[in-house]
C-alpha cells in the first residue's frame, strides 16, 4: 500500500482529473481484488457486535453501523462525542471563511426517546411508508451514536440545502474526517433519501470513503438498505 500510495502521490502531483480516478482505483483494489494486502483489510471488515452496535475494525479506527439493517440499543446514550464536537466546529468555521450561511445551531446527538418522538410525528403526518424514507425509526438512527450532525443554514433550523455549500460540503468534509453519510444514488444501500446537511463523523478513514465513491455499506461491505420487516 505504502508503494502505491507513493507512485500515486508522483502520479498526481499536477494532474488532478487523473488523481481523483487513480484515487478511486486504489480505493475499490482494497476492497474486492485478491491482492495478499486487500485479503487482510476484508478479513478486518467484518462486522462485529458489540455491547449496544454493530462496528468493523476499520483502517484506523472502530467504525460503529447504524442503519436499516443494524440497530442501536435503546439504552445506548453516549451523548455527543467530543472528538466529533470538535471537528464540527472546525468544519463549520471552513464553510463561514467559504462565505457559506451556516448556522451556530445544529441538530446532533438524540437518544432513543427523541427519536421516538421524531419518527412518531412524522408517521403522524405523511404516514410509516414515506417517514421511514426520510426519519429512522427508534433505535435505528445514526444520531444516537453522537457521531452525526445535521447542518443548518441558519438558527430556525433550515437544513443546510443551499446547491454550492452542499457541494462545497460534499466535496470537503473529509478532510475534517466527516462524511456525507446519504448521498444521490445511494438510495438502495443506505435506506435513505439523499441528505445533503447529515454528516456522519468517522475520523482518518472519512477521505477513503469519499474518495471511493461507495456508501458507507458499499465501502465495508455490510448490508444496507430497507428494515427486515
Ligand atoms: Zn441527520
Amino acid at each position: 500500500m505504502m508503494y502505491k500510495k507513493l507512485i500515486y502521490v508522483i502520479v498526481c502531483s499536477g494532474f488532478l482529473g487523473a488523481c481523483q480516478q487513480q484515487e478511486s482505483n486504489i480505493s475499490s483494489s482494497n476492497i474486492v481484488t485478491t491482492t495478499q494486502e486487500s485479503t487482510s483489510l476484508a478479513s478486518k471488515s467484518v462486522l462485529q457486535k458489540g455491547e449496544h452496535y454493530y462496528f468493523i475494525q476499520g483502517k484506523y479506527d472502530k467504525i460503529p453501523i447504524v442503519n436499516k439493517k443494524y440497530p442501536v440499543s435503546k439504552d445506548y446514550n453516549p451523548g455527543e462525542d467530543a472528538v466529533a464536537k470538535a471537528a464540527l466546529l472546525k468544519l463549520q468555521e471552513a464553510m463561514r471563511k467559504e462565505g457559506f450561511a451556516i448556522a451556530s445551531g445544529y441538530s446532533g446527538f438524540r437518544d432513543y426517546n427523541l427519536q421516538s418522538y421524531f419518527y412518531n410525528k412524522y408517521v403522524e403526518t405523511d404516514g410509516k411508508e414515506k417517514a421511514d424514507t426520510y426519519s429512522a425509526r427508534p433505535g435505528y438512527s445514526e444520531h444516537q451514536l453522537g457521531l452525526v450532525f445535521d447542518l443548518w443554514e441558519d438558527e430556525q433550523g433550515t437544513l443546510l440545502e443551499e446547491p454550492v455549500a452542499s457541494k462545497w460540503l460534499a466535496e470537503h468534509a473529509h478532510r475534517y474526517g466527516f462524511i456525507v453519510r446519504y448521498t444521490p444514488g445511494k438510495e438502495y444501500s443506505t435506506g435513505y433519501q439523499a441528505e445533503s446537511w447529515h454528516i456522519r463523523y468517522i475520523g482518518q478513514e472519512a477521505e477513503e470513503i469519499y474518495r471511493s465513491k461507495l456508501s458507507l455499506e458499499e465501502y465495508f461491505g455490510v448490508e444496507g438498505g430497507n428494515y427486515r420487516d
